[in-house]
C-alpha cells in the first residue's frame, strides 16, 4: 500500500513522515491484566500505517483507506469523549488523552491511515489505530513520550474517549514489542521484560486461527468478569487477585462461597501463574514444553471463566487431535482468534484439520496464519 502517496492526493500534500503499529496476539494470561497480573503478547507482522502532517489551525483530520467514509474533520479543541464519531473516534481519542495530558498538539493534524490488523478478530486494531497515531504525533511534535507512556494514553483514549474498558496490554504490545520476543508485561507496574521466542530456529509455528465469529453473549460478558474478579478479591481481602498466592489458591477458594466468583479467582490465579511457568519455559529453551501449558489455559477460560464458545473449542481440540503441541482461545473470547503451537512439519496438516472440522460442522471456514513475533510500533519514513 502507498499510503503516502494516497495521502497526497487527499490532502493535496506530502505527508512529514509516515510510522506503522502493528495488532498483538496474547500467547497466554487472559483476563488477567485488569487483575494487576500478567500477560504475554507478541506483535503481529499485520500493522495499521499511518500518514501524517502536522497543521497549524487546530483542525484534525482523519481518513481511513480501509473505510468507505469521507475524511472526517473535527476541531482539536472540541474533542468530546463518548460523542460517537466510529472509527475516528479511536485517533481523534488519542490526540483528546495527548491534549488532556497537557501536550502540545494544539496545531492539529492531517492523518490518512490503512490497517492489515484484521478487525474484530481480537488481534487488537483498535489498538494499532490509536498507538500508530501516538507515535506520530509524539515525533512530529516532539513531545519526549516513552513507549510505555504512549502506550498509557492510547489505552486512556480506548477507555474514556471511544468508551470501551479495556486494560493496558494490547497498547502496550503494540507499542513496546520486539521483533523475535514475546513481551512479558507485569500490569502493576507495568514493568516489562523482552523474552526471546525464535520459533524458526526450533522448527516450530504458532499458528493464528481467525473463526471470523463473533457471538452477541460477549457483549455484557468482560464487565460481568470484570465484576466479578473485583467481588472476589474483596471478599479475599486483596486489592486485586494479582495478590493471591497460587500455592494459597486452595485454602483463597475455600473461603469463597460463591460458586461463579471461586471460578473466576481460580481462573485468574492459575493465569497468573501458567504465565509464569511460560516464562520459564522459554528461559529454559524448552519451547515445546509451552504447548500443553496453553491448552490447560484453554480449559481454563472454557470451563471457569466460561468465555469461549464452539468455534474456539473446535480450534483447539482438532488441532490438539491433529498433533499440535497444545492450543489456546486468545483475546476476549466469545468468537475471535486461537493460537495453535506446532511442529513446522505438522503446521500444514494441522490448518487442514481444522478447515475440515469447521466444515464437518457447518461453521464459516476460520482464516489461519502464522503468527511471527514482530517488532512494535516504529516510523517507517
Ligand atoms: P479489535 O481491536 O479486536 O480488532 P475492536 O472492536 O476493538 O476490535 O476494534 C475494531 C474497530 O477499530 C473497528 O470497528 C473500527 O472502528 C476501528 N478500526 C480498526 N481498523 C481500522 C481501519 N483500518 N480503519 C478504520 N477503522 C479501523
Ligand atoms: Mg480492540
Amino acid at each position: 500500500m502507498d499510503v503516502a502517496g494516497e495521502f497526497k492526493d487527499l490532502y493535496g500534500y506530502a505527508p512529514e513522515g509516515v510510522w506503522a503499529a502493528p495488532g498483538r496476539v496474547n500467547l497466554i494470561g487472559e483476563y488477567t491484566d485488569f487483575n494487576e497480573g500478567f500477560v504475554m503478547p507478541l506483535a503481529l507482522p499485520h500493522v495499521a500505517v499511518a500518514a501524517v502532517g502536522r497543521r497549524s489551525d487546530g483542525i484534525l483530520r482523519l481518513h481511513s483507506a480501509d473505510i468507505d467514509e469521507p475524511v472526517a474533520e473535527l476541531a482539536v479543541d472540541t474533542l468530546t469523549p463518548l460523542s460517537g464519531g466510529g472509527w475516528a473516534a479511536y485517533p481523534a481519542g488519542v490526540v483528546w488523552a495527548l491534549r488532556e495530558a497537557g501536550h502540545a498538539v494544539d496545531g492539529g493534524a492531517d492523518i490518512h491511515l490503512s490497517s492489515t490488523v484484521p478487525t474484530g478478530a481480537g488481534l487488537s486494531s483498535s489498538a494499532a489505530l490509536e498507538v500508530v497515531t501516538a507515535l506520530a504525533l509524539n515525533d512530529l511534535y516532539e513531545l519526549g513520550l516513552s513507549r510505555p507512556e504512549l502506550a498509557l494514553l492510547a489505552q486512556r483514549a480506548e477507555n474514556a474517549f471511544v468508551g470501551v474498558p479495556c486494560g493496558v496490554m494490547d497498547q502496550t504490545a503494540s507499542a513496546c514489542c520486539v521483533d523475535g520476543h514475546v513481551l512479558h508485561l507485569d500490569c502493576r507496574d507495568l514493568s516489562i521484560r523482552q523474552v526471546p521466542f525464535d520459533l524458526e530456529s526450533q522448527g516450530l509455528r504458532l499458528l493464528v486461527v481467525d473463526t471470523r465469529v463473533k457471538h452477541a453473549l460477549g457483549d455484557g460478558a468482560y464487565a460481568e468478569r470484570r465484576e466479578g474478579c473485583e467481588t472476589g478479591a474483596r471478599q479475599l481481602g486483596v486489592s486485586h487477585l494479582r495478590d493471591v498466592d497460587y500455592a494459597e489458591l486452595p485454602s483463597a477458594l475455600d473461603r469463597l462461597n460463591d460458586e461463579r466468583i471461586r471460578r473466576y479467582v481460580r481462573h485468574v490465579v492459575s493465569d497468573d501463574q501458567r504465565v509464569a511457568r511460560v516464562m520459564a519455559l522459554l528461559d529454559a529453551g524448552d519451547v515445546r514444553g509451552i504447548g500443553p501449558v496453553l491448552t490447560e489455559g484453554h480449559a481454563s477460560l472454557r470451563d471457569d471463566l466460561r468465555i469461549s464458545c464452539p468455534e474456539l473449542d473446535l480450534v483447539v481440540s482438532s488441532a490438539n487431535g491433529a498433533g499440535a503441541l497444545g492450543a489456546r482461545m486468545t483475546g476476549g473470547g466469545f468468537g475471535g482468534s486461537a493460537v495453535v503451537l506446532v511442529e513446522e512439519g505438522d503446521a500444514e496438516a494441522v490448518a487442514k484439520s481444522v478447515r475440515a472440522a469447521f466444515e464437518g460442522a457447518g461453521f464459516t471456514a476460520p482464516r489461519v496464519f502464522p503468527a511471527v513475533a514482530s517488532p512494535g510500533a516504529r516510523r517507517l519514513v
